[in-house]
């Protein structure tokens, strides 16, 4: 190993074990920790923060003298662009910017929950206009060529631009649009289903996950599942990875879902190769990857035929009321297409048109293209081109979503980025492994192990485009997600 790299990877100990602490608090926030405990913690996860940013500056003259070294392996070469990465935000971003960014998201939250109850834009308006404003001055600090979005974009997939973006969205919404029109007029798959409306019992559900985590192999001794009122996945180490779900008492394809979606994100985090462990490539690479994994097995998975075929008669020996619906019934319940007013209801077919939308806008609001006060009336109009309805509320329209408060934007293009990957990653993988049949048969891992093969061993040592490029020969390229949804919903 490179000597300078050796240097790095000891002084980025304590960072690793920060990040460690840090991952391991923020999952109790959510899942144990009581309410009143919120102050004690927020301070303490702040300081550790602080205490990061310090330790990760102090690498800064070692990540430099790597970078210089011309005989890197790719692991090193890794190592270094992912520390280069962190140390230009904190070396661009002057930390009074930081700071007043976290107090303004800080204190967009209860505004934003108001709203969105009251459906009242005005009470957030104020609020998302500092937000954009502070997003602006974080993007010109941070640099970037053509489009200052790209900027930001940059930050949750490295090295995504807008000349990526805009011919992926204008190349897939069309033939979507068909696809969704298609299926509506066909009328096989239902906008609604009896069993959305059906209550099921706790317990017998907990089975049915349970059940659900043994198909996919989830190891025992380095994985667990919780309850929270989000469904997420965080990774304190690669023996240790957390998912958790939720249970509302009806609907229960919604459970089940996020078990899936949830553990395509933990296997990721428990196949990167063991020598990256506690070094800054650990981990899924992006936003984009890692909800590739989720999608693939959620969508491509977990809604198949094949699937809900070998999973159906556990399904019904545990879940009394499917005893009057047959497989085929149990599919639909599972695969319903309706354009809707509310991205994390959306199927598979409609979803992406919902994050289209929210990226012509962000990308408008950034460039200083579209103002605050006409988001509503843009989104209603452009939800009504997409999809065909119209929100009759803010609520149901643009103060729906977290992420604009939290001060997340760049971050939804990702979604449409892993819908598009898994299905680039069912093409390849439908070349090299019989699919059908093994999930037909519900012998899951020969799939968990190709992953391992293909993406997930390499952590973070490629960038997401270089990832692309070299296991698929390919950029981010909608025309498999295009072609599996054509050929799942109208053959
Ligand atoms: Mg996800």
């Amino acid at each position: 190993m490179n000597g300078t790299i050796r240097q790095i990877l000891e002084k980025y100990r304590p960072v690793w074990a920060l990040n460690h602490a840090s991952a391991v608090m923020g999952w109790d926030v959510e899942t144990y920790m009581p309410e009143g405990a919120t102050r004690p913690r927020g301070v303490s996860l702040s300081q550790l923060s602080l205490l990061r940013q310090k330790l990760v500056l102090e690498l800064a003259p070692f990540v430099e003298k790597a970078g210089e070294a011309k005989d890197l392996t790719d692991m090193e070469k890794g190592i270094v662009r992912v520390l280069k990465h962190t140390l230009d935000y904190y070396t661009k971003v002057p930390p009074s910017l930081i700071e007043e960014l976290e107090r303004t998201v800080t204190e967009a939250t209860v505004p934003w929950r108001e709203a969105k109850k009251k459906s009242k834009f005005s009470i957030f308006k104020p609020h998302l206009t500092k937000i954009v404003e502070l997003k602006k001055t974080e993007a010109d600090k941070l640099g970037y060529k053509r489009h200052r979005y790209n900027a930001l974009l940059d930050q949750y997939e490295e090295g995504l631009t807008v000349g990526d973006l805009d011919p992926m969205f204008s190349r897939f919404i069309p033939p979507l649009k068909r696809v969704l029109g298609k299926v509506l007029a066909e009328r096989r798959f239902p906008s609604e289903h009896p069993l959305e409306a059906v209550k099921y019992d706790l317990d017998a559900m907990r089975r049915v996950n349970g059940h659900i985590l043994k198909l996919l192999a989830m190891p025992k001794n380095t994985f667990r599942m919780d309850v929270s009122a989000h469904p997420f996945t965080t990774s304190f180490a690669r023996e240790d990875v957390r998912i958790t779900t939720r249970y509302e008492g009806t609907n229960f394809k919604a459970t089940m879902y996020s078990v899936v979606h949830e553990c395509g994100h933990a296997i990721y985090e428990l196949q990167y190769d063991r020598a990256l462990e506690y070094t800054p490539i650990a981990g899924g690479v992006s936003m984009g990857i890692h909800e590739s994994q989720s999608r693939f097995w959620e969508n491509i998975v977990g809604r198949s035929a094949a699937f809900v075929d070998m999973i159906y008669p556990y399904l019904k020996r545990n879940l009394q009321f499917l005893s009057s619906y047959d497989a085929e019934s149990v599919y639909l319940y599972l695969n319903t297409v309706r354009p809707s007013l509310i991205r994390v209801d959306a199927d598979e077919l409609t979803y992406n048109f919902h994050i289209a939308l929210r990226y012509e806008l962000e990308k408008r609001l950034i460039a200083g293209d579209l103002s605050v006060s006409d988001v509503p009336a843009a989104w209603n109009d452009t939800m009504d081109d997409y999809l065909g309805v119209r929100p009759k509320r803010d609520a149901e329209g643009m103060l729906q979503d977290v992420h604009w408060s939290a001060g997340s934007i760049g971050y939804f293009p990702t979604y449409s980025l892993g819908n598009m990957v898994s299905a680039m990653i069912r093409r390849k993988l439908a070349r090299q492994v019989p699919i059908e049949e093994l999930v037909r048969s519900g012998k899951l891992t020969p799939i968990k192990d190709w992953l391992r093969t293909s993406v997930h061993r390499w952590g973070a040592t490629f960038a997401p485009k270089e990832l692309l490029r070299r296991e698929f020969n390919d950029g981010y390229n909608p025309d498999a997600l295009i072609e599996y949804l054509q050929a799942k919903f109208v053959g």
